[in-house]
């Protein structure tokens, strides 16, 4: 597993960044800070972070230019922490290479689990180990053998249904977009075809959910995208 890591936190609110830094802190990670888009550019070199923590309402750019630099320049997780609920912003801030996204005012435990989950997934490229198995309550995803369980008991998915669920459980607890779903799965003709994969995400919440109405595995971030969550199909909230 992942150790501490180093956190750049870009926010001008001297409250918020006091903070992220104090939760970031508890949960044994190095701090860096930049109040503007100026000096995060700066500390991106200096401080070489594993993840940046970025406000969209800079004073001096909008964050949203600044996912492009900082995507070019360095390998970081980059997970967006806007007051803004606007669900065209968080696809373009996906579409521009941010990894995830979390509107003000934000659970920190829930913003400690998604770099968690960050960190593992980075780990886990750099060692050359993407995680074929993965098991979320009474779920068992084999990627390798192509092959879901569940209470032990084999379920049987469409094509478009497996492939779905293998993109979002290849990267648990991020959202991935409409768009990048719908290419990665249907092709680059098919990026616009979001009710495809309603279809299909629908098919997989009769099949996995224990209450296909109120789905807890495969969650919706509404207009944006979807996530599968680690905190399982029949888990209380
Ligand atoms: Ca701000």
């Amino acid at each position: 597993m992942p150790g501490p890591a180093k956190i750049l936190i870009v926010e001008d609110d001297a409250h918020i960044r006091r903070l992220l830094r104090a939760t970031m802190q508890r949960a044994g990670h190095e701090v860096a800070e930049a109040a503007d888009a100026r000096a995060a550019l700066s500390l991106l070199d200096i401080e070489k972070p594993d993840v940046v923590l970025l406000d969209l309402g800079l004073p001096d750019r909008d964050g949203l230019e600044l996912i492009g630099p900082v995507r070019q320049r360095s390998t970081a997780t980059i997970i967006v922490v806007s007051a803004r609920d606007d669900s065209a912003e968080k696809v373009a801030a996906l579409d521009l290479g941010a990894d995830d996204y979390l509107t003000k005012p934000f659970d920190t435990d829930e913003l400690l689990a998604r770099i968690r989950a960050a960190l593992r997934h980075q780990h886990a490229s750099t060692a050359g180990e993407e995680p074929s198995i993965i098991d979320v309550g009474d779920l068992h995803i084999d990627l390798a053998r192509r092959r879901i369980e569940r209470d032990g008991g084999e379920v049987h998915l469409t094509p478009k249904e497996y492939a779905v669920l293998a993109e979002l459980a290849r990267r648990p607890d991020r959202v991935l977009s409409h768009a990048h779903l719908l290419k990665t799965v249907w092709g680059p003709a098919h990026e616009a075809r979001v009710e495809y994969l309603r279809i299909a995400v629908r098919g997989l919440r009769q099949k996995l959910e224990t209450d296909p109405s109120m789905p807890r595995l495969i969650v919706n971030e509404l207009a944006v995208g979807y996530r599968l969550s680690l905190r399982g199909p029949s888990n209380t909230p």
